[in-house]
């Protein structure tokens, strides 16, 4: 594999230098031009990551809620993390669970306690989960991965695991895909060598050209749905985002596959993490353009948003462009039994529940969705693209996230969920244009309401 092409740093240098030198006109002129959904250049990006003035970023907030609207209409689709291992032998200098972290309690989940919490997940009404670890050869190998992946699908109702964990060779991304798995995410943590270097001091994380390969490996493997990302606040985060992007052309370019989706991690506190200050830390003003200019450049992919961020921003970006989020979150292995503080990752920052985060989703005017229709329909990879990219995807996804939503009602709802919920469910059913896809959705809805489950689209 030719790395070397993949992310061409002064390439991204020159075009973020020359992107400074755009007038507003320009800029304004990109924007309205992103209003088409075909996405933007990557010079066009890196005139939009340069931008500063109020005026342009209020323009470029409102196109990114225009372009998520046009796109993925009022829907927010809804996830919860399972950790199922703290055991690292990497040094990322940012993370608690780097293996030079005495402090920390490790611990590996077996797969029974995994599908414990599994089950704690799904009792919140979650039914989509991105399982996550440590690397560690003797702790959270493949086998580990994989036996826990097959033993939640079969011990609880969750429907579609995605999976963030280390760098693997294609043999084993083929045990992960037979598993049945849905996006594999690996974010590169930033696409600055000299910075990358410096973060990860040593184990097999180091290799920066091993982990930049991975998602092509996957994709070789047969997984066509991956999701990358970095770690906002390692490096300077006009580079890194512009490297992102890069990155996802490449794929799109080469492969015809673009990211499924873009994380925007941004840099936490950890527990004996040996960063004592973010070195490049990204206001929230800052944040906000990221989403925007990920949403305008590449309208098709999902942007998934975690519970790093504290609960008010986290409402303003749904209006900005973010399709995912995660709620009721807990980042230590065995976290939903018992939340043990000393073995977590990174210190999360909205608390709310799951419950609680519905009913501002709703209140906000979103549609929450817990759909897993695609990648079960193998809607994935360039196929669920070019629905995207045709906006089709909405004739599926308006009544999936209907039909989940009314089940996570029906099931978990508290009273004033319900309320808030169902007044949500009857506005968009009237939304449905297709009138016999609409009379089917609301015989469907009845069914639900008598207790059968996952109807789907
Ligand atoms: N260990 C695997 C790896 O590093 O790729 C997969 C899981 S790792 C637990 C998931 C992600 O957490 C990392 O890729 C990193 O971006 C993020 N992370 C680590 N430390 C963090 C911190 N202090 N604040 C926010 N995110 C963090
Ligand atoms: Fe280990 Fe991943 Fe944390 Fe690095 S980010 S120390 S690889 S768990």
């Amino acid at each position: 594999m030719d790395t070397y092409q993949i992310i061409q740093e002064d390439q991204i240098e020159a075009l973020l230098e020359e992107g400074k030198k755009a007038t507003k006109e320009e800029v304004l002129e990109i924007i309205e031009k992103a209003r088409d959904c075909y996405g933007l250049s990557l010079e066009e990006a890196a005139i939009l990551l340069q931008t500063e003035d109020d005026d342009i970023l209020a323009n470029l907030f409102d196109a990114a809620r225009y372009i998520k609207d046009k796109i993925y209409g009022n829907r927010i689709v809804i996830f919860a993390p399972l950790y199922t291992s703290n055991e690292c032998t990497n040094n990322c200098l940012y993370c608690g669970f780097r293996v030079a972290n005495k402090q920390l309690h490790r611990r590996t989940l077996n797969v029974e306690e995994i599908v414990h919490e599994a089950q704690a997940i799904e009792k919140q009404g979650h039914k989509r989960v991105l399982m996550v670890c440590g690397e560690d050869p003797r702790k959270t190998h493949i086998n580990h991965i994989v036996d826990a992946v097959k033993a939640v699908y079969q011990g609880a109702d969750i429907r579609r695991i995605n999976v963030n964990a280390a760098p693997m060779p294609v043999e084993d991304f083929k045990k992960l895909k037979e598993a049945g798995i849905g996006t594999f995410q690996i974010f590169q943590e930033t696409y600055h060598r000299e910075t990358y270097k410096k973060m990860h001091p040593s184990g097999s994380k180091s290799d920066y050209d091993y982990r930049l390969t991975a998602i092509e490996r996957a994709l070789e493997a047969g997984i066509d749905d991956f999701g990358i990302g970095v770690l906002l606040g390692l490096y300077d985060y006009r580079f890194d985002v512009l490297a992102t992007l890069m990155h996802a052309q490449y794929m799109d370019e080469r492969y015809s596959v673009g990211p499924h989706t873009i994380s925007i991690p941004r840099l936490r506190p950890a527990l004996d993490a040996a960063l004592s200050e973010t070195p490049y830390p990204v206001s929230d003003k800052d944040f906000k353009k990221i989403v925007a200019v990920y949403r305008l450049t590449v309208p098709y992919t999902g942007i998934i948003l975690s519970t790093r961020e504290r609960a008010e921003l986290r409402d303003e970006l749904l209006n900005l462009g973010v399709s995912q989020i995660s709620a009721g979150s807990k980042t230590n292995p065995g976290g939903y039994e018992e939340d043990d503080r000393e073995a977590t990752q990174f210190e999360t920052s909205d608390e709310r529940s799951l419950d609680e985060m519905l009913q501002v989703v709703c209140e906000q005017g979103h549609l929450p969705s817990f759909c897993t229709a695609c990648y079960r329909a193998n809607r994935t990879g360039a196929a669920f693209m070019e629905l995207a990219k045709d906006a089709h995807i909405h004739e599926f996804c308006q009544p999936n996230a209907i039909l989940t939503f009314k089940e996570n009602l029906v099931h978990f709802g508290s009273e004033e969920t319900k309320a808030k919920g169902e007044k949500m469910i009857a506005q968009e059913l009237e939304k449905i244009e297709d009138e016999k896809v609409k009379k089917e959705t609301q015989e469907r809805l009845k069914r639900i309401e008598k207790g059968e489950r996952d109807l789907y689209f």
